[in-house]
């Protein structure tokens, strides 16, 4: 320590210059050799329209080859495309995964535009809570997929931004760090350019859209941080083909009139966006998802669910406190919603039981209304079959009458 050094040199001790590094000091190797050994983990977001150049910029930023045809602009609506990449520099690995919109912004309905991006980012957090929340939980093989940083595509129209990319920027950028581009920037004239980078801002600003800003809080980073805050948003130029400048081969899009060289900071904002992303500041992406972006989601979903860090007397409540709380209020809705089926389920016995009693009464009476019927037709009946019988005495009456009658006359005749 300075003053251990002073001592000594008080004393006038002869000091050594350690050959190795020694004690505590190592900490940061140790550190530093664990994270090589684990391998890096990095999530992209590309979210621009059909044609924008998504794809190139991503092949161009770490030369892979994910443009496998052109997308078509009549997707009934969005989808994410998810891309693994295995990537290795030096001794250093990375799981680098883009994930790029497609179809975006080719609904009629712009709510279907960027609903399912929102819906994406919102299920990598989840993913990450519910591995939180496990008792047993393993994140020393957990692929986290939370997105790092969301690389915005503005059409390079040199007017303004579109309403559907305020409305997209407005709902992700409470989730997520957001670095706007001004795609295909070599169709811009640099005065054109600069005009449209102001003006882009001022309209983000204006419409409280919160962008990732380059940290300044680091001595060793502030300085280009800050300068490379003022050139936002970066004008990027994607290309996979490489042109001879010179004697050299460079990556580059070659006109009529000359070549526009994709690594050129004269050109375009190529290299500042990828300096800016892989070397300088990535950690610091990661740590603000983790910290802001999710401590934010995680807040609102423990919220969600009744918990909170203090009670009504603004005293801090623990755990088990809440658990307690949380089952006591289970067990009373338990309790009233059984109170509440019994009661339904007597009313509408009572109910069933009141229209069998009118269902009975109703038979009684049709019962007592057809007996009644059938003993007036009795009563009919018996009148006609007495009057039959008396009809019947009567024939046989004047039958034998007739018969007697008859008899007289023939004995008569035989007299005479
Ligand atoms: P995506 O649909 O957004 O993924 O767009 P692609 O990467 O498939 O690119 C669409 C077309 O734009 C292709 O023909 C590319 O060659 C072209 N393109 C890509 N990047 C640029 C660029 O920076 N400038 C210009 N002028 N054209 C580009």
């Amino acid at each position: 320590t300075p003053k251990d050094e002073d001592t000594q040199k008080e004393e006038n001790i002869r000091c050594l210059t350690m050959l190795g590094h020694f004690g505590f000091e190592c900490l940061p190797h140790q550190l530093v050799n664990k994270s090589i050994q684990q391998g890096f983990s990095f999530n992209i977001l590309c979210v621009g329209e059909t044609g924008l150049g998504k794809s190139t910029l991503i092949d161009t930023l770490f030369n892979t080859n994910s443009r496998e045809k052109k997308s078509s602009h009549f997707r009934p609506n969005v989808e994410l495309k998810i891309q693994p990449y295995q990537l290795q520099e030096g001794n250093v690995q990375l799981k680098l995964t883009v994930v790029t919109t497609v179809g975006y912004g080719d609904q009629m309905n712009k709510e279907a535009s960027y609903q399912p991006i929102v819906s994406y980012i919102d299920a990598q957090f989840e993913a990450y809570f519910q591995e939180e929340l496990k008792i047993k939980r393993s994140f020393a093989d957990y692929h986290d997929t939370r997105i790092h940083v969301c690389l915005y595509f503005i059409a390079p129209t040199g007017h303004s931004l579109k309403a559907l990319d305020l409305l997209t920027l407005k709902s992700i950028d409470s989730k997520v760090n957001i670095i706007p581009l001004i795609a295909k920037a070599d169709t811009i004239s640099k005065n054109d350019l600069q005009a449209f980078k102001s003006k882009i801002m001022n309209e983000l600003i204006s419409n409280g859209i919160q962008i990732y800003q380059f940290p300044t809080d680091d001595k060793t980073t502030a300085q280009m941080n800050s300068s490379m805050n003022e050139h936002l948003p970066f004008a990027v130029v994607g290309c996979m083909d490489e042109v001879k400048v010179g004697k050299r081969m460079v990556r580059g899009r070659l006109y009529p009139w000359g070549v526009l060289q994709v690594e050129n900071e004269n050109h375009c904002d190529f290299v500042k966006l990828r300096d800016m992303l892989l070397c300088t500041n990535t950690e610091h992406l990661k740590e603000v998802t983790h910290t802001k972006y999710y401590e934010a989601y995680r807040r609102r979903q423990l919220q969600k669910i009744g918990f909170t860090d203090v009670g009504p007397d603004n005293q801090p409540l623990s755990l088990q406190e809440i658990y307690e709380t949380k089952r006591k209020e289970f067990h009373e809705q338990c309790q009233r919603e059984e109170e509440e089926l019994k009661h339904k389920f007597m009313q509408r016995v009572m109910e069933k039981e009141i229209a069998f009693k009118e269902a009975e009464k109703e038979l009684q009476e049709k019962f007592e209304h057809l007996k009644r019927i059938q003993q007036e037709e009795t009563i009919k009946l018996e009148e006609e079959k007495r009057k039959l019988d008396e009809e019947i005495m009567n024939f046989y009456k004047m039958k034998a009458d007739s018969e007697t009658l008859q008899t007289q006359v023939c004995t008569n005749i035989k007299k005479d």
